[in-house]
Parts: structure tokens; C-alpha cells; sequence
């Protein structure tokens, strides 16, 4: 979960990630720098920034490696030693 503390009001309620990482991947075209989370207390808007955010995102949806694929190793045969 990703915890933010509203400004405007002083509580603290906990952002969805899923929800984060569907408006990244909308919005990626336009590099946002800040995500606006809904307060759920006060309903206000407050800017987080993409960095923080992203940061307690799963690495699915990074902004700047997107398409980039990590290589895969330790697929071949292994040595059984007795
Ligand atoms: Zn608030």
C-alpha cells in the first residue's frame, strides 16, 4: 500500500495501487510529474510527486524503461555434482 498524509486536512489514507499504475499507464504519453491523489477525507487534490509514487509501485509500469526487457539468465543446464 501506498501511504500519503493529506495536506489539507492532516490524515493519512492509503493510495491503490493498481488504481496509481492504470492512471501512469493513461498518462504516460504525457511524462506527468505529479499524480493527483484524492484526499478521501477532505476530498481535496493533493500533487504527489510521479517519483515518489512510483517508487511503491510494482516495476510494471516504469515511465522511462518502458519496453525495455531485462534479460533472463540461469535457464541452462545445471551441474549435478556427487
Ligand atoms: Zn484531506
Amino acid at each position: 500500500m501506498l501511504n500519503v498524509k493529506c495536506f489539507h486536512c492532516g490524515k493519512s489514507f492509503a493510495l491503490n495501487e493498481d488504481v496509481v499504475a492504470a492512471w501512469l499507464e493513461e498518462h504516460k504519453e504525457e511524462r506527468p510529474k505529479h499524480y493527483p491523489a484524492q484526499c478521501h477525507f477532505c476530498r481535496r487534490v493533493i500533487k504527489l510527486s510521479i517519483e515518489q509514487v512510483s517508487r511503491h509501485l510494482p516495476a510494471r509500469g516504469n515511465l522511462d524503461s518502458a519496453g525495455e526487457e531485462i534479460g533472463q539468465d540461469g535457464q541452462g543446464s545445471q551441474d549435478e555434482e556427487t
